[in-house]
């Protein structure tokens, strides 16, 4: 059998990193798994040109949404011996699931293994944002002293509404860790949880009213075709003036220029995140310009110990292919020709 796999290239870290398993070289140990079961493990780091040849003859994909592989229909439908289509990481939008639904193909992600990792970057991108963090350590290293400069444009996170679109692994999470600052919380998703609603203390409103009241919206929802370009020119011009948006979803949630120009004018306080669209972002991508902004690459979900996590589900899920297993259920995305990841099937 054949798998193939698109991972980052082999790129010189300054210092020694104790575990690092993201790269077409250590593959999250997947060439000794591959071996040790005899079948034929092909690893590429260009999900374009490279992928061709071995469309017709693959079994297994493998790639991660931090280094996606766009699967379309097309390339899909020139791939007849696909059988299983593998997110190493949570977020399966980069392949067509439609497509691989109508080819009875199925979609598994390994479900929960990064979601503490994101869940802490998208609290730190929010202090980041609101305290001003970016223009601190800018004067700290280019030799400045002009607090007013700073101080002028931060703010306490106290008191603050925070509004969590996207309710599900991630953002109960962020609300968890986000209650010890004493915010108002309140989220939006097409399924209420008002069994965690006490314990989290968070408050259920409708996705415009989340939008209107919020001074900082977090962004937890996967991309569908509900979500994308969801925050659209319209609805940013929507949200409260000075507003943060922090967004460690996907990139595509965000109608990309009117970000940029609700930056620029003001209207908008600030944006972070890690996820951009198409990814990786291009040299010139805008976002790597704009003004009052913290993002970062793609990698709050593959800390370390989120890796390890990836490469243990990722063998799980493997392990359940190969023995005629039934998958968990909480790590199918599509099965049996149709979507039945609950976050992914909303109409
Ligand atoms: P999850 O499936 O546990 O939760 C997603 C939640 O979004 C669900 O509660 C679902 O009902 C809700 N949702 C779906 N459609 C919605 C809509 N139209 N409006 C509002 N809410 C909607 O997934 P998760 O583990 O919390 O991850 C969420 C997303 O975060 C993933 O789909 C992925 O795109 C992204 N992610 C990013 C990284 C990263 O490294 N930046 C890592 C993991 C996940």
């Amino acid at each position: 059998m054949k798998i193939v796999a698109v991972l980052p290239p082999v790129v010189e870290l300054p210092e020694p990193s104790p575990g690092y398993l993201f790269n077409v070289e250590k593959a999250y140990n997947l060439h000794e798994y591959f071996a040790s079961k005899g079948h034929e493990f092909v690893t590429i780091s260009d999900a374009n040109e490279s992928l061709e040849p071995h469309l017709a003859d693959m079994s297994i994909f493998i790639c991660s949404p931090f280094y996606p592989a766009y699967l379309t229909k097309e390339k899909i439908n020139r791939s007849p011996k696909l059988k299983l289509a593998l997110t190493a990481g949570v977020g399966s939008d980069h392949f067509d699931l439609e497509a691989c639904a109508a080819r009875n193909i199925t979609v598994a992600e390994v479900t929960g293994s990064n979601v503490v990792s994101v869940a802490e970057h998208a609290v730190m991108q929010i202090l980041i944002l609101l305290r001003n963090f970016v223009g601190g350590h800018e004067q700290a290293v280019n030799g400045e002293w002009n607090l007013p400069k700073v101080g002028a444009y931060a703010h306490d996170l106290e008191g603050k509404t925070v509004g969590i679109f996207g309710f599900g692994r991630i953002g109960q999470r962020v609300a968890a860790r986000l209650r010890a600052f004493d915010v108002k919380l309140v989220y939006n998703d097409p399924y209420r949880r008002e069994d965690l609603e006490d314990e989290l203390g968070v408050d259920y409103v409708p996705f415009d009213q989340l939008v209107e009241m919020s001074d900082v919206i977090t962004i937890h929802a996967p991309l569908t075709e509900q979500t994308d370009t969801l925050f659209s020119r319209d609805v940013l011009s929507r949200t409260k003036k000075g507003a943060y948006i922090v967004n460690t979803a996907r990139g595509k949630i965000m109608e990309t220029d009117a970000l940029v120009d609700a930056l620029k004018s003001g209207h908008l306080g600030g944006y972070a995140g890690d996820v951009w669209y198409p990814q990786p972002a291009a040299a010139d991508h805008p976002w790597r310009s704009m003004p009052k902004q913290a993002m970062t690459v793609h990698y709050s979900g593959m800390t370390l110990e989120a890796q390890h996590r990836i490469e243990i589900g990722t063998k799980d899920i493997l392990d359940n292919f190969f023995e005629g297993k039934a998958q968990k259920q909480a790590d199918l995305i599509v099965d049996g020709g149709e979507i039945v990841s609950p976050s992914y099937k909303i109409k």
